[in-house]
C-alpha cells in the first residue's frame, strides 16, 4: 500500500455540515488520529461547545483549564491550551467545553470576531513551524449551525470536509452549506473550497445506504471519497473510552475505513 502523503503546506480543514449527528466529530477525530498515527503532525481544534471531540479523546472538561473559549475571548493563546495525546503523540487537541456556547452572544457585534480563530490557528502554526514541528494538517470540528463558530472555521480553513450520513435525508441542508462556503469564499477567504465529501454510518445490509451513496456521487462526483465509513458498534463506543476507534479497536472495520479514508484524503490536491 502507498504511504500517506505529506502536504507541502499545512492543510487547514473544517469538518462541517449544519446537520447534527451526521458523523462530523467522529470523522474529525478519526481522520486526525489516522493521519497522526501515520507520521503526520496534526492539530485538532474542537470548535463545538458540546466538546465531543475533546471528551471523545479522553480530555474531560476542567473549569480551571483554559480552552478554545478563552482563545475566542482573547484571554489565552491557542498554543497554550493545546493538549498532546499520550497514545497519539503527533496529535494535539485544542479542547472545548460548554462555556464555548456563550461566545456567540458575548462576541455579538465585536468587529473582527470571525477572524479570531483564523489568526489564532495561524499564530500556532507559525510557532510550531519555527520550532521545526510544523503541522501537516489542522482539523476543525464544527457544531451543527452556521453561527459564529462554524463560520469562524470556514474563515480559518482552506478546505472543507463534509460528512454525509447515509440516510434518507442525507442531502438536506447540503445545498445551503455549499452556498455558505461560496459566500465565505467570496467575502472573506478566497482559498476556501470543499475538497471532499465522506459518506458515513453506512449500513451495508440496506439498499438505502447504496442509494444515498449513489445520489451523493451523482451530485458531487469525484469529490466524494471512494472509502465509505460503515456503521460499527466500536466506532460509537470508542469515545466512551476516551479513544479514537483506531486506538480503541484498530482491527474494527470502521477503524480500517477511517485509515483508508485518511490515506485517500492525504493524496488530494
Ligand atoms: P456530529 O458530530 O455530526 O453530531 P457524531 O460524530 O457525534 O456526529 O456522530 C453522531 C452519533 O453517531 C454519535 O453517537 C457517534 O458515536 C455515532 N457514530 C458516528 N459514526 C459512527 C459509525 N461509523 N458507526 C456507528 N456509530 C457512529
Ligand atoms: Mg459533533
Amino acid at each position: 500500500a502507498s504511504k500517506f502523503q505529506k502536504p507541502e503546506h499545512t492543510r487547514v480543514v473544517a469538518v462541517t455540515n449544519q446537520k447534527g449527528g451526521v458523523g462530523k466529530t467522529t470523522t474529525a477525530v478519526n481522520m486526525a488520529a489516522a493521519l497522526a498515527l501515520n507520521g503526520m503532525r496534526v492539530l485538532l481544534v474542537d470548535a463545538d461547545a458540546q466538546g465531543n471531540a475533546s471528551t471523545g479523546l479522553g480530555i474531560s472538561p476542567q473549569e480551571e483549564r483554559n480552552d478554545v473559549y478563552e482563545v475566542f475571548k482573547g484571554e489565552a493563546r491557542l498554543e497554550d491550551v493545546l493538549i498532546q495525546l499520550e497514545d497519539i503523540p503527533n496529535l494535539y487537541v485544542a479542547p472545548s467545553s460548554i462555556t464555548l456556547a456563550a461566545v456567540d452572544f458575548e462576541l455579538g457585534q465585536v468587529p473582527g470576531r470571525y477572524s479570531i480563530l483564523r489568526d489564532a490557528i495561524r499564530e500556532t502554526m507559525d510557532s510550531f513551524a519555527a520550532q521545526g514541528k510544523a503541522f501537516d494538517f489542522v482539523f476543525i470540528d464544527c457544531p451543527p449551525s452556521m453561527a459564529l463558530l462554524p463560520v469562524s472555521a470556514l474563515v480559518a480553513a482552506d478546505e472543507v470536509l463534509v460528512p454525509i450520513q447515509a440516510e434518507f435525508y442525507a442531502l438536506q441542508g447540503v445545498a445551503q452549506l455549499v452556498q455558505t462556503v461560496e459566500d465565505v469564499r467570496s467575502s472573506r477567504n478566497e482559498k476556501l473550497h470543499i475538497s471532499a465529501f465522506i459518506v458515513t454510518m453506512v449500513d451495508t445490509r440496506t439498499n438505502l445506504a447504496k442509494d444515498v451513496s449513489e445520489e451523493v456521487r451523482s451530485h458531487f462526483g469525484d469529490r466524494v471519497l471512494h472509502t465509505e465509513i460503515p456503521r460499527s458498534v466500536a466506532a460509537a463506543e470508542a469515545p466512551s473510552f476516551g479513544k479514537s476507534v483506531l486506538t480503541h479497536d484498530p482491527r474494527n472495520r470502521a477503524a480500517i475505513a477511517y485509515l483508508a479514508a485518511a490515506k485517500e484524503f492525504s493524496a488530494l490536491s
